[in-house]
Parts: C-alpha cells; sequence; structure tokens
C-alpha cells in the first residue's frame, strides 16, 4: 500500500534518544548483557513524600478531569517555586501544567510559529527541538559550537543567525545534551542582541536546573526586558526522578499561556490528575530533599569523567549540570577498528553498542556531529564497567 501518512509525519525524524533506549532493551530482552547509558533518566526512585502525596490523592478520589491548565494550588504552587528558585514572579494565569515538559515546548511551538518562521537552536540541542519545529512546519537553524568553548555560542554568532524570519530561539541551560551551564553574565550579553530583535520569543528549557554542580542557575525571563517574550519550561521529571509521571509546566505571558490552554483542551485535556497532586508535595518541598540525588549525580560525573578522560581519543569538556558527558570523538573518524569503519559519531555509538555492549547516543541527534552523548544516570558500578567496556573495545 502506497504510504499515506502526512507529509508532516513523514518528514519527522525519531525520537534518537528513545530509539537507543528501545534497541538497548530489545537486546536485553534477546539475553544480551547490554549497559543503557543512553535515556537521561535518573536511576533513583520517586522520593517517598511524593509517592504518599500521590496514594493520598488517589484515596481522595482524585479521579475526574482537571482544570485544563492544572489545578489551582498546584499552580500557586509552581509560581512560589518560580519566586523561590528563579527570582520569577508569576501569576498562576500565566502557568500552564502539561503532561511533561515536552508537550509544554509543543504547546508554545504551536501557539507561537507559522509555517515558514525560522527557529534557533544553539547546537548542541536536545532531539525535540528540531523534530517539534518540524511538526509545526518551522524551520530550524543550527548556531554551531564546539567542545573548545564549552559548547557555548556567542553573541557575535547570534547577531549573524537572525534573520527577518526568525521567531524563536531556544536556550537551555544546563543543556542537555553537553551539559553546558551559561552563567548570568553570558545570558546578559545574549539577551543584548535580542533587544534589538523585538519579535523573537524565548524558550529557556529549564528542567535541568537542579542537577547543576555550582552556583544556582540563572534563568533568562529574569532578565529585565526578557520577561515579557520569554516562556520558561520546566517540569518534575529530573529533579525528583519522576520521569513517568510525566508533569511539566510553564510560566508564560498570560496572553501565551491562555493559548496553550486552549490547544491543550483540545488535544489532551489537563495533565493526570494524580501526578499533578504529587507535584504539588514534590514543589512545596524544600529543595535540600532531593540533594542526595544531585551529590550522587556529581560523585558519578567526576569518576566518569576521569575514567573516559584516560582513554586516547576522548576530548571532554566539564559538564556543569545535567546528568550526561558529551565526548567529542572526531579522533576516531577515519579508523576501522575490529571490522568496523568510523565515519561518523553514528558509528561509533553503533560501534560501542555492538562491540562493548553500551549504549549511547549519536550527537548527529543533537546537531553535534563530532560528539556522542553518555548518560550518567547509572550506578557507579555500571559506569566503571561500561568505561572499562568500551576501553577494551578500542583496544
Ligand atoms: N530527555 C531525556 C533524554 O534526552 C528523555 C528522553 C527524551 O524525552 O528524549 O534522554
Amino acid at each position: 500500500m502506497n504510504n499515506q501518512l502526512s507529509d508532516r509525519i513523514n518528514s519527522l525524524p525519531i525520537s534518537e534518544t528513545l530509539a537507543m533506549a528501545a534497541k538497548a532493551r530489545e537486546l536485553k530482552a534477546q539475553g544480551k548483557d547490554i549497559i543503557s547509558l543512553s535515556l537521561g533518566e535518573p536511576d533513583f526512585n520517586t522520593p517517598d513524600f511524593i509517592k504518599e502525596a500521590a496514594i493520598q490523592a488517589i484515596h481522595d478520589n482524585y479521579s475526574t478531569y482537571s482544570p485544563v491548565d492544572g489545578y489551582l494550588d498546584l499552580k500557586e504552587a509552581i509560581c512560589r517555586k518560580f519566586k523561590r528558585d528563579n527570582n520569577l514572579v508569576y501569576q498562576p494565569n500565566q502557568v500552564v501544567v502539561s503532561t511533561g515538559a515536552k508537550q509544554s515546548i509543543a504547546n508554545i511551538a504551536m501557539v507561537l510559529l507559522n509555517p515558514g518562521d525560522e527557529v534557533l537552536l544553539p547546537a548542541p540541542y536536545w532531539v525535540s527541538y528540531s523534530a517539534i519545529s518540524i511538526l509545526v512546519e518551522a524551520t530550524y537553524k543550527e548556531i554551531p559550537s564546539t567542545i573548545e568553548t564549552d559548547f557555548k555560542i556567542t553573541p557575535e554568532q547570534l547577531e549573524a543567525a537572525i534573520t527577518p524570519k526568525t521567531k524563536m530561539i531556544f536556550f537551555n541551560s544546563p543543556n542537555n545534551p553537553s551539559g553546558t551551564v551559561y552563567s548570568e553574565a553570558e545570558y546578559r550579553a545574549l539577551a543584548k542582541v535580542l533587544e534589538k530583535y523585538p519579535n523573537i520569543y524565548v524558550l529557556s528549557d529549564e528542567i535541568y536546573e537542579h542537577i547543576n554542580y555550582g552556583e544556582p542557575i540563572f534563568s533568562f525571563a529574569a532578565i529585565e526586558n526578557m520577561y515579557d517574550r520569554t516562556i520558561t519550561v520546566n517540569g518534575v521529571a529530573k529533579a525528583f526522578a519522576m520521569t513517568g509521571w510525566r508533569i511539566g509546566y510553564i510560566g508564560a505571558p498570560d496572553w501565551i499561556a491562555k493559548a496553550c490552554n486552549k490547544v491543550q483542551g483540545q488535544i489532551t485535556s489537563g495533565a493526570n490528575s494524580i501526578a499533578q497532586r504529587a507535584t504539588i508535595a514534590a514543589l512545596n518541598a524544600p529543595v535540600s530533599k532531593i540533594q542526595y540525588m544531585v551529590d550522587e549525580f556529581k560523585k558519578r560525573r567526576d569518576m566518569v569523567l576521569e575514567l573516559l578522560g584516560a582513554i586516547d581519543g576522548f576530548k571532554l569538556n566539564i559538564p556543569g549540570g545535567a546528568f550526561y558527558v558529551f565526548p567529542d570523538i572526531s579522533a576516531f573518524f577515519g579508523k576501522e577498528i575490529k571490522g568496523h569503519k568510523i565515519e561518523t559519531a553514528d558509528n561509533f555509538s553503533m560501534f560501542l553498542l555492538e562491540e562493548a555492549n553500551i549504549a549511547t547516543v549519536t550527537g548527529d541527534a543533537f546537531g553535534a556531529p563530532n560528539c556522542i552523548r553518555i548518560s550518567y544516570a547509572a550506578s557507579e558500578d555500571q559506569l566503571r564497567e561500561a568505561i572499562k567496556r568500551i576501553k577494551d573495545a578500542l583496544s
């Protein structure tokens, strides 16, 4: 039968992060001893106090539709969180709760982008930014960076990338996949360029804000004249080990929030009611309650950097946040190792899967063709074993 799918879906790439995770699961089911460092997902359990809030919500019969944009007391908790952690003042009518930060981002793309609008993606960027742009028939332009500059773009690069069609730019700090954290001064320098272009909106994805090993992160919307055109995206998946609960949210100008509410009302209704109630407990708790996970991630980051740094051909930066390392492995390009020709990051990632039973994600998926992403959201033993296997496969 002919391909009856829409052009939109035919041109949509699959999510490489989820595809690699699925492949690792499939190989494991076949009995292969795969260590999956592909998915960005905390290996901790959701903290008990959050689980208990969810159980209580079930007993309290939170089993009907919630308001489309989220329960009012959850939106109030989100506003308090924005003030406490980000020095951002949002009112509940500026907040929309969604089925994961991914839906929040898709909502924003749907309500702000027209076909042909241009989106700027400082690379490396998370796989779904480009895919969601394609889905709404916008085009995207990468602003490249390299490991030498800690994967940061400069104001000059930003200025050069802007065209009359530019409608939106995505910032993501701490960054997935590089772990890069932009300082306040760096963000202010980029904002100086954007000041001149009042029609450009900023999507600031801050989902990794608490997985951060230095100063508290700086929120782009905290720049005075950027607040009115910035959408701050966040969620509970990463900081609270709640990936499966699927709760994301935005703080935005009220007309944008209203439009997201409208779109969500037609495609998903409100997010899961029980997960919303649990999120209130998560956001009301002091951030110190999750520090044990952050401390553990930092320990693992340091260990992974040390062990990978000892392998010839792995060029590393020191990621300030998130739970990924993103080595430049282009030194292997043009080589043949154990019968595998390595020409691309994709080849290298497949080589690691086939020869070392280690699942990673190719940098091609993130607009960084010299790199691969390794998630260290895995146990210390698994990480040690994985890096030993990588080393053995390469020797
Ligand atoms: N955000 C995580 C990752 O990059 C989860 C998978 C996904 O949604 O892409 O691995």
